[in-house]
């Protein structure tokens, strides 16, 4: 079959909510993927930071095919023998004493939300069903009705009331505003220490820590939503890193899985992850001995191949490189490691026809919020291919 075919097909009998570059993927390996008439494109946008490790890693793929031939699903009614080895691995990796694992990202900042509210009920002494939770404007954590409840994004929200009550929003990067919404009902900060969706909006040197601070003032937890920024992607284990703030829960999901399968996880210490009770909260898939075999794996490829270090090298090489193009539609490049962002100018006419036309050159890039090129290749990408790439970016953004 052909392109226009599959695309045809897929107009026909599947949902239109989403709007994708006319590509049709059927094979990736590595930083690469190819479409079904043998054209070769360069990923970069790893399915929104999924595939930090790269397209098909021959050895999560390994431990996928080798785990799936085991035993694949348990449920969490009887115990597996891999998911106290990913837990135990997540606690060396990240500082966190617990996890607590699901499947996808939204999953996952539910069940922060949740376990926010319970600590507010249990340790702070909030009035029962009173906590508030502080969100950000173009916030993004998912899709569900709770999480849609806090999001800006009229497009989000629009036709899905009644929503969720129990949150506020404020601006990105505000901390009087935070200082001044905190009640004491107030159980939980929520934030993405850079906004990916929103077009990778990095806030201002020492947001974090200012949150970190006013969460201790004022006895509030600090939840960081790093589903995106985290593992790597922004040149840091976590993006909270570059500011040396260690969150009282972070939220993992997308790149945990090297983007073989959907895991997700929610991390913190003991004093918060123990007041979770058997029944109070679960997930059938949520800590599958497959899942949790390719999280390990996932784990594993992130150190032994220091694909940490190799986003801060190559990320500041892309940017450094992206930023002196002297293109006249360009208003600002952004980011940190491999999560950069080139905001085009309102008059340029949007990205959409810039991600086209690289397309039509072998990049796959994808446009957020209208205005907004988003340049997140795998964390493997190396130097060879950034120069590979570069010239047609440039030839796109001069020429266009
Ligand atoms: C992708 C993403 C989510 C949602 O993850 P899903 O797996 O799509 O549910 C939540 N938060 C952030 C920051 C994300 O980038």
């Amino acid at each position: 079959m052909k392109t226009q075919e599959y695309i045809q097909l897929e107009e026909t009998y599947g949902a239109h909510n989403y709007h994708p570059l006319d590509v049709v993927i059927t094979r990736g390996e590595g930083v690469w993927v190819y479409d079904v008439e043998g054209n070769r494109y360069l990923d970069c946008l790893s399915a929104y930071s999924a595939l930090n490790q790269g397209h098909v890693h021959p050895k999560i793929l390994q431990a996928m095919i080798e785990q799936a031939k085991k035993v694949t699903l348990t449920s969490r009614a009887f115990r597996n023998d891999q998911l106290p080895l990913l837990y135990r691995e997540l606690s060396e990796l990240s500082g966190y004493e617990m996890a607590l694992p699901m499947n996808s990202g939204a999953e996952a900042v539910e069940t922060a939300l949740k376990l926010a509210r319970k600590w507010a009920y249990r340790v702070k002494g909030v009035p029962r069903h009173q906590a508030e939770i502080i969100t950000f404007e173009n916030n993004f954590h998912g899709r569900t009705i709770s999480v849609i409840s806090f999001s800006s994004e009229p497009l989000y929200r629009e036709d899905f009331g009644p929503f969720t009550p129990g949150f506020v929003s404020l601006p990105y990067g505000d901390l009087t505003a935070v200082e001044q919404a905190i009640t004491p009902n107030t159980a939980a900060i929520c934030v993405e220490p850079i906004q990916g969706e929103a077009g990778v909006i990095v806030p201002p040197e020492g947001f974090l820590r200012g949150l970190r601070r006013l969460a201790d003032e004022r006895n509030v937890l600090l939840i960081a939503d790093e589903i995106q920024t985290g593992l790597g992607r922004t040149g840091k284990l976590f993006a909270c890193d570059h500011e040396g703030v260690r969150p009282d829960m972070m939220v993992i999901g997308k790149a945990l899985s090297g983007g073989f399968y959907p895991v997700s996880a929610v991390l913190a210490d003991e004093e918060i992850m123990g007041l979770f009770q058997p029944g109070e909260h679960g997930s059938t898939f949520g800590g599958n001995p497959l899942g949790a075999a390719v999280a390990r794996a996932a784990l594993r490829v992130l150190r032994d191949e220091d694909l940490i270090a190799n986003a801060a090298r190559m990320g500041e090489y892309l940017l450094e490189q992206l930023a002196e193009i002297p293109s006249p539609h360009v208003k600002e490049v952004r980011g940190k490691g491999l999560l950069i962002g080139v905001e085009l100018k309102p008059e340029a006419g949007g990205a959409r026809r810039f991600c086209e036309a690289l397309k039509d050159r072998g990049i796959l890039a994808k446009e957020t919020h209208q205005h907004v090129i988003r340049f997140a290749p795998p964390l493997i990408i190396d130097q060879g291919t950034i120069d590979w790439a570069l010239p047609k970016i440039r030839e796109v953004l001069l020429t266009l």
